[in-house]
């Protein structure tokens, strides 16, 4: 199918927020998803303030979603806690109702949605399972999946593992948790635990590859070996663990930026940079993007590619830098002793570091 309107592929934040912004200025454009009903990504489920800040710009409430208020920092090493307020008030919510509502305000607004599984993407050309699709201008937001042609580069020695667990509302994890964001620092990774809509838990860890294979390559085993060394997250997981289900996602490119582009081809959210999954800031990146590029292609078309990915690359790599710092020192025996031990004489370090750690709104046209 030849298309005159821009042709967005990825229905997820990324592409949902450049969908809004196209088609409330008119451009009418068409977004591809693989999938008709919308899942629940594999994601920590942390919206950051400027999330939420961004959602509002696009026209979707965040407050009328049901999620779950945060307002601090609960930092897990070992035995040692420590606690810090947010800088601003944030929300855990499942990335179920998230998507749902960005691509119910992305229609209203005027894009259009087919369902097909994208198998490989040139500037113009993006082959489907059932057809062909040619526009001038593609956008790629296909998130956490590499599409051919496009694949972003292999993290080369042991690259990050993603793995979540959903688990349901208990008075346990209520009265544990409350309304915090608690990352749980461990040996070859960390954990993100915050409730959601309902009371339910959002457990999400980044670890080596290499983790998995030493628990024989089951990512059950896995969390087992984490909770056996960590009383903390063990108290999280609780007894009602062991029946749910566990997704993981390989390969995690943390740290990579997009610095170019050809003609007629937009690279947005993970497929334009992927932040360290604990600074909890890739939604935010995924909105700016969508928004960002929209915005550059109503002013410039389809040859203004090239100047929208070197932009978004720059206003990108303050925070992924910061947060890949972050990460990297989290995963040292060093940064264990030194989280806590920061956070109890500096307090103002940790609200400093998670504002940092964000990327700046796309300025209006
Ligand atoms: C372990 C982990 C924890 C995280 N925790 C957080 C967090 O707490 N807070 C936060 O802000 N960020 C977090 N992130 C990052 C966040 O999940 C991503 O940055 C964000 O989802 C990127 O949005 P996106 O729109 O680019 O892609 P995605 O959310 O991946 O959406 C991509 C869309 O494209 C569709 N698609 C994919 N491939 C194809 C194809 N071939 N054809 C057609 N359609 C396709 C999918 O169905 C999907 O709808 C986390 C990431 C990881 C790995």
């Amino acid at each position: 199918m030849r298309l005159a309107a821009p042709l967005i592929l990825g229905a997820g934040p990324a592409g949902c927020a450049a969908a809004i912004e196209l088609a409330r200025a008119g451009a009418s454009p068409v977004l591809i998803d693989r999938s008709e009903s919308v899942g629940d990504p594999l994601c920590g489920g942390f919206m950051s303030w400027r999330t939420l800040a961004q959602l509002e710009t696009l026209g979707v409430d965040p407050l009328t979603l049901g999620g779950h208020t945060v307002d601090h920092l609960k930092l897990f090493t070992g035995d040692r806690v420590a606690q810090t307020p947010l800088p601003h008030t944030a929300l855990g919510l499942s990335r179920h109702a998230l998507d749902t509502a960005l691509r119910k305000a992305a229609l209203e607004a005027g894009a259009k949605l087919e369902i097909d599984t994208i198998r490989a993407v040139v500037p113009g050309l993006a082959t489907g399972q059932s057809q062909e699709w040619q526009a001038e201008t593609i956008f790629l937001a296909s998130g956490k999946h590499d599409v051919r042609e496009q694949a972003r580069p292999r993290t080369a020695g042991d690259p990050a593992l993603g793995l979540r667990i959903r688990l349901p509302a208990s008075s346990q994890r209520r009265s544990l948790i409350g309304s915090a964001i608690e990352l749980h620092l461990f040996r070859g990774g960390y954990a993100g635990i915050v409730l959601q809509e309902g009371g339910s838990a959002n457990i999400c860890l980044a670890l080596r590859k290499s983790a998995l294979a030493a628990a024989g390559g089951d990512p059950r085993r896995l969390l087992e070996k984490v909770a056996e060394r960590n009383g903390h997250f063990a108290d999280r997981l609780g007894s009602d663990w062991h029946s749910a289900k566990i997704e993981t996602i390989g390969a995690v490119p943390y740290g990579w930026i997009a610095e170019d582009t050809p003609h007629g081809f937009f690279r947005l959210g993970d497929q334009a940079a992927v932040i360290p999954s604990l600074a909890g800031e890739g939604m935010s990146i995924a909105l700016a993007s969508g928004t960002m590029a929209a915005r550059y292609w109503l002013q410039g078309g389809a040859e203004a590619a090239p100047a929208y990915q070197r932009a978004f690359a720059a206003r990108a790599f303050p925070p992924v830098q910061l947060a890949k710092a972050a990460r990297s020192l989290a995963e040292t025996r060093f940064g264990h002793l030194a989280a806590p031990a920061l956070a109890r004489l500096a307090p103002g370090f940790l609200p400093r570091l998670a504002e940092h750690c964000r990327i700046d709104a796309p300025n209006p046209v």
